[in-house]
C-alpha cells in the first residue's frame, strides 16, 4: 500500500515513523513534511492546504491512502475534493470538520446532543455580546467562532478583560473572519484531559487518555501554545470514567451529527474539563492532537494501517486497540521566543548520542535537513518522546535525552507531566 500523510510537524512525523513499521505499507511519501521525516518518506513539495495539487499527487501517483494531519486542510474540504475523485481518505468530510471550525457550530450540537459542556451563548453583534458579558460578570470565557491556530480562545478573569476581547475579536478584527462570530461561555474549573477516537461514524475506538501543557513556562504559567509536552496514559481519566466519556460525549455527538445527515469518519478529539459535576467538553477538535498524537502513538501496539483503513471503509472493529504497557512522554524543545518572533536556521546538536537509545525517539516538528546535519525550521524544533514502564522513568528518560540536545536559543518546560508525578518537578 502506497500512503501520503499531510502535515509537516511532530504529529505527522509519528504518524510517519508508526506507518513505516507497518507489513503493509511499502510507499510512503508526506507533503511537505520536515527534516526528520525525510528520513521514512519522500517528501512531496506540496503544501497541506493545497488541496486540488494533493489530489492531483495522490491520482497520478497511485496512492492508496491519503491520511490528514492538521485541521485547515480539513476545513477546507480536502477529504470532499479527494472522494469527488475516488481517492481514499482519512478524515472527516468538510461537512463533519465544522465540529472544529465553528465553534458555535459544535456548542448548538451538544447543547441539541444533550453532550455536557459549558452553558454559552453565541453572538455576531459586539454590543449584544458586551450587554451579555455585563449581566454575566467575570469570569468569562470568550471565543472566536473559527479556526485561529489554538489562539481564538481568551479565559478572561476581569470584566475589562472581557470586554477586551470583544474588542479585539468583533471591531479590531484580529483574526478576521474567524471573529466575527463569537461563543461567551461560563467558566469550568477542574483538571482538562483529552479523549481521542477513532470512528467510521458510528463505531469508535478510544486512544489512550492524554494530557498537554499549552503553556509556555513551567507551573502552567506564560503565554499559550501549540503545545509544550503531553503524556499518557493520563492517570485522571479511569476506566471508568473512559466509558462515562464515551457514553455521555462521543456517542451521542456522532448520533447528533447522523442526525442532521453527516458521517464522521476519522478522529473525534474531546478536550474535557473534568468538573465537579463530570467531564464537560471544552472544545472538539478533528484530528489528532500534536503533541498529544506523539505521546500515544509510541504506546500502540496494533499495526495503525488497518485501523485507518477500517474507517475509510466503514467497517471498524469495536474491538478497539491493543496497547503496550507503561507510560510515554514528549516534551516539546522549541525556538528562543517562541510563540512570539523567533529564529530559524539553528544547527542541532546531539541527536546522533541518543538516537539508538532503547525507548527513545526524537521527532521531529520544525526541522530542515542541511547535508547531513538538521537545522531549526519553526517554532517548535523537536519532540523527545520516551517510552517507560511508568511515568517517573519516562519522564527521567526524556530529560536525560535533552541534556545531550542543543541548539542556540533552545527552550523547553521542565515540568511536563507534573500532574502524573503527583507533584511539580524542580528542576
Ligand atoms: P479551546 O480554544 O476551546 O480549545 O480552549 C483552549 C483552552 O482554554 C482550553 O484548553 C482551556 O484551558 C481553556 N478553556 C476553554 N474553554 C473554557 C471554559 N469554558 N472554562 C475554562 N477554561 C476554558
Amino acid at each position: 500500500m502506497r500512503v501520503l500523510v499531510v502535515g509537516s510537524g511532530g504529529r505527522e512525523h509519528a504518524l510517519v515513523w508508526k506507518l513505516s513499521q507497518s507489513p503493509e505499507v511499502d510507499g510512503l511519501f508526506c507533503a511537505p513534511g520536515n527534516g526528520g521525516i525525510s528520513q521514512l518518506a519522500e517528501l512531496v513539495d506540496i503544501g497541506a492546504e493545497d488541496i486540488e495539487s494533493l489530489a492531483e499527487f495522490a491520482e497520478t501517483k497511485d496512492i492508496d491512502l491519503t491520511v490528514v494531519g492538521p485541521e485547515a486542510p480539513l476545513a477546507k474540504g480536502v477529504v470532499d475534493a479527494f472522494e469527488k475523485r475516488g481517492l481514499r481518505i482519512f478524515g472527516p468530510n468538510k461537512a463533519a470538520a465544522r465540529l472544529e471550525s465553528s465553534k458555535a457550530f459544535a456548542k448548538n450540537l451538544m447543547k441539541k446532543s444533550h453532550v455536557p459542556t459549558a452553558q454559552f451563548a453565541v453572538f455576531d453583534d459586539p454590543q449584544a455580546a458586551r450587554a451579555y458579558v455585563r449581566q454575566l460578570g467575570a469570569p468569562i470565557v470568550i471565543k472566536a467562532d473559527g479556526l485561529c491556530g489554538g489562539k481564538g480562545t481568551i479565559v478572561a478573569n476581569t470584566l475589562s478583560e472581557a470586554l477586551g476581547a470583544i474588542d479585539l475579536l468583533m471591531e479590531d478584527r484580529i483574526f478576521k473572519q474567524a471573529g466575527e462570530r463569537i461563543v461567551v461561555e461560563e467558566r469550568l474549573v477542574g483538571e482538562e484531559a483529552s479523549i481521542i477516537v477513532i470512528t467510521d461514524g458510528t463505531t469508535a475506538v478510544p486512544l489512550l487518555a492524554s494530557q498537554d501543557h499549552k503553556r509556555l513556562l513551567d507551573h502552567d504559567k506564560g503565554p499559550n501554545t501549540g503545545g509544550m509536552g503531553a503524556y499518557a496514559p493520563a492517570p485522571i481519566v479511569t476506566d471508568e470514567l473512559a466509558k462515562l466519556i464515551m457514553e455521555q460525549v462521543i456517542q451521542p455527538t456522532l448520533k447528533g451529527l447522523a442526525n442532521e445527515g453527516v458521517l464522521f469518519k476519522g478522529v473525534l478529539y474531546a478536550g474535557l474539563m473534568m468538573t465537579q459535576e463530570g467531564p464537560k467538553v471544552l472544545e472538539f477538535n478533528v484530528r489528532f492532537g500534536d503533541p498529544e498524537l506523539q505521546a500515544i502513538l509510541p504506546l500502540l501496539k496494533s499495526d495503525l494501517v488497518p485501523l485507518l483503513d477500517d474507517t475509510v471503509e466503514g467497517r471498524l472493529s469495536p474491538e478497539g486497540c491493543q496497547w503496550e504497557a507503561g507510560s510515554c512522554v514528549c516534551v516539546v524543545l522549541a525556538s528562543g521566543g517562541y510563540p512570539g518572533e523567533y529564529q530559524i536556521g539553528k544547527e542541532i546538536r546531539g541527536l546522533d548520542t541518543v538516537q539508538d537509545r532503547e525507548g527513545l525517539l526524537v521527532l521531529h516538528a520544525g526541522t530542515k535537513r542541511d547535508g547531513k546535519r538538521f537545522v531549526s525550521w519553526g517554532g517548535r524544533v523537536l519532540n523527545v518522546v520516551a517510552r517507560e514502564t511508568d511515568i517517573e522513568q519516562a519522564v527521567k528518560k526524556a530529560y536525560d535525552a535533552i541534556e545531550a540536545i542543543a541548539f542556540d536559543g533552545m527552550l523547553y518546560r521542565k515540568d511536563i507531566a507534573w500532574r502524573a508525578l503527583k507533584k511539580p518537578v524542580n528542576r
